[in-house]
C-alpha cells in the first residue's frame, strides 16, 4: 500500500457550508461517567438546536460502538483508540458545517486534549456532565453499576477504571444538582453567548456578521 496520500482539497469550502447552514460547525464534546446524564442532555439539545433550524448529529454509543469501533474494548489502549477516532470523526462533521454533540465516557484527558487539538480552532466546546458516583450508582438506567460491583464487567469508569475530571471545560454541569431543562438552558445559553446560535427563534446565528 502506498503511503503518497494527499488530501485533496475540494472547491467548496467549510466556511461554504458554513454559510449555507447558517450556522458554525462545531463539537459539543459531553464527558462523564456513565448515568451521568450525558446521552439524555445531547438528545434534549439536540432537539432545541434542530427546533432552531440547526444542522446536527448526535454521535454515540450505538452509532459508533456497533459500527466504526466495533473492533475495540475497554482497554486503556483501546479506549484511546475509540476517542481518537471518534475526534477524527467529529472533525469531519466540523468541517462539513455541523454541530455534532458526542457523547461518551471519554475518561482520559489527554484524549480530550487531542480530540480538542484537531482543530482548527475555537469550535470544540467541552460539557463536563458531572455527577458524584453515588448518584450515578444509584440511577443506573442500564443495571450496568450492578453489574461492574458483581465484578461482571471489569474496567468500569469510576468503579475499576479511573475517570479524569476535565480541567478547563466550556461548561461545568452538576446535574445531581440540575434539572435537565436546566441543563439545557445553561448549554444553550453559552452557545448564543458565544455567538455560535443566535438568541433569534427559530433562526440560528449567521456568521460574524
Ligand atoms: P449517560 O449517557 O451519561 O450514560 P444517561 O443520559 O443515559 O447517562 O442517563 C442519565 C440518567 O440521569 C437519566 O435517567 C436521566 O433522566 C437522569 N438525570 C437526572 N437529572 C439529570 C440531568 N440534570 N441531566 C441529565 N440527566 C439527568
Amino acid at each position: 500500500m502506498t503511503r503518497e496520500v494527499h488530501w485533496h482539497q475540494g472547491e467548496i469550502t467549510r466556511e461554504d457550508r458554513e454559510r449555507l447552514n447558517g450556522h458554525r460547525g462545531i463539537t459539543l464534546w459531553f464527558t462523564g461517567l456513565s448515568a451521568s446524564g450525558k446521552s439524555t442532555l445531547a438528545v434534549a439539545v439536540e432537539e432545541a438546536l434542530h427546533a432552531r433550524g440547526g444542522h446536527t448529529f448526535i454521535l454515540d454509543g450505538d452509532n459508533i460502538r456497533h459500527g466504526l469501533n466495533r473492533n475495540l474494548g475497554f482497554s486503556p489502549e483501546d479506549r484511546e483508540e475509540n476517542i481518537r477516532r471518534i475526534g477524527e470523526v467529529a472533525r469531519l462533521f466540523r468541517e462539513a458545517g455541523v454541530i455534532n454533540l458526542t457523547a461518551f465516557i471519554s475518561p482520559y484527558r489527554k484524549d480530550r486534549l487531542n480530540a480538542r487539538a484537531m482543530g482548527p480552532g475555537d469550535d470544540f466546546v467541552e460539557i463536563f456532565v458531572d455527577c458524584p458516583v453515588a448518584v450515578c450508582e444509584d440511577r443506573d438506567p442500564k443495571g450496568m453499576y450492578k453489574k461492574a460491583r458483581a465484578g461482571l464487567i471489569p474496567e468500569f469508569t469510576g468503579i475499576s477504571a479511573p475517570y479524569e475530571e476535565p480541567e478547563h471545560p466550556e461548561i461545568h454541569l452538576r446535574t445531581d444538582r440540575l434539572s435537565v431543562e436546566e441543563c439545557v438552558g445553561r448549554i444553550l445559553g453559552y452557545l448564543i453567548e458565544k455567538r455560535y446560535v443566535s438568541d433569534r427563534e427559530p433562526a440560528v446565528a449567521g456568521l460574524s456578521e
